[in-house]
């Protein structure tokens, strides 16, 4: 299995030809759909797709797999070559509402056999996926970069996204019809940046590059955060995950009751995670190990579990600290003693 590091050569398009590739992947909401990029390389390696094509019409699209034109593919390569100079950089496929934003196993296999056969340095592979409204309208298209290189044999680069702001020179006409449907927000889920951070130095998630392999990278930690994520949905909070700058994974969940921030270490779930909580002491942020907080770790435990744990411990805090008025309210007799609180807290 292919590892994730983070690449300090981003992809380069121009806007066209993002909305050219949201507009179709928008069009197939259940199926698989693609093309591919035509530009050229940067000296550092970053490549710079000046078109995108689409599907062609003898594409094939299936819910899980898609096959390209390739009479279109060849056409519109030698015109894009003879008129423009212009090489095939890469292509894009969507994966749809399939929760899977990474090229696949066989997409891997695909883009190596490619590098081999047509001795490229390196290809770029555009993943989009989308959500959809409860009216089952796509809402969001996001973009994934990823970058294959000859060199690089048993993994490949996630590359942040430049957006450069201009109808592509190259494109003669605009990509859709005026008064045609409005695009859905574009999200660039591998990071973005501008040709000004690029020339100030490396791009604000550059740190990631030493991401190497983390455990949400693997199949089996990709399956854990996703399991993860839909136990907080199920109960009815927002939860994210958020990797840092320095490639650390950190899940924030808004509950009316606290904000938390797990961070979960690089060899989660066998390490517990730590836990920054802004609960009910106005103001007051800590930084706790779970073994600080009194709770032992399971590597079955789901954050979300944990989470429910520290919400009720942190209420019986609340109440220990008179701060809670539904406890103010309660007889003197009642109340638990600042003592009984510290043991329950596991600080004594
Ligand atoms: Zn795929």
């Amino acid at each position: 299995m292919p590892s994730v590091s983070q690449s300090d050569r981003p992809l380069l398009i121009f806007e066209s030809e993002v909305d050219l590739i949201v507009r179709e992947v928008s069009h197939w909401p259940h199926l698989e759909t693609g093309g591919d990029l035509f530009g050229y390389w940067t000296q550092s390696g970053a490549a710079v797709v000046c078109l995108a094509i689409g599907p062609g019409a003898g594409a094939r699209h299936h819910a899980t797999s898609f096959y390209q034109d390739a009479r279109y593919l060849e056409r519109e390569g030698l015109r894009l070559n003879d008129r423009f100079g212009l090489q095939h950089v890469g292509e894009w496929h969507s994966h749809h509402t399939l929760d899977l934003p990474h090229p696949s196993g066989g997409d891997a296999r695909t883009v190596r056999d490619a590098l081999a056969r047509y001795r490229f340095e390196r290809f770029a592979l555009v993943i989009c996926t989308l959500s959809l409204s409860r009216q089952a309208a796509v809402e969001e298209v996001s973009l994934q970069g990823y970058l294959f290189e000859a060199q690089r044999r048993d993994s490949y680069l996630t590359s942040p996204w430049v957006v450069l702001p201009e109808r592509s020179p190259m494109r003669d006409r605009p990509t859709a019809a005026a008064g045609s449907r409005p695009l859905p927000r574009v999200r660039f889920g591998t990071g973005r940046c501008t040709m000004n951070d690029l020339r100030g130095g490396p791009p604000e998630r550059r740190a990631l590059e030493t991401l190497g392999e983390r455990w949400f990278t693997t199949p089996a930690g990709q399956r854990r955060l996703g399991d993860e994520l839909a136990a907080f949905e199920r109960a009815g909070l927002t939860a994210k995950a958020l990797v840092s700058p320095s490639g650390d994974l950190h899940v924030a969940v808004l509950d009316d009751r606290a904000a938390a921030r797990y961070l979960l270490p690089t060899d989660y779930p066998t390490t517990a995670p730590t836990v920054r909580w802004a609960g009910a002491e106005e103001g007051a942020v800590l930084t706790r190990t779970i073994a600080e907080l009194g709770v032992s770790w399971d590597r079955d435990t789901l954050l979300c579990e944990l989470h429910a744990s520290l919400v009720d411990r942190n209420a019986t805090e609340a109440r220990v600290e008179g701060s809670d008025p539904a406890v103010s309210d309660r007889g003197a007799d009642d109340r638990p003693s600042r003592q009984d609180g510290v043991e329950v807290e596991g600080h004594s």
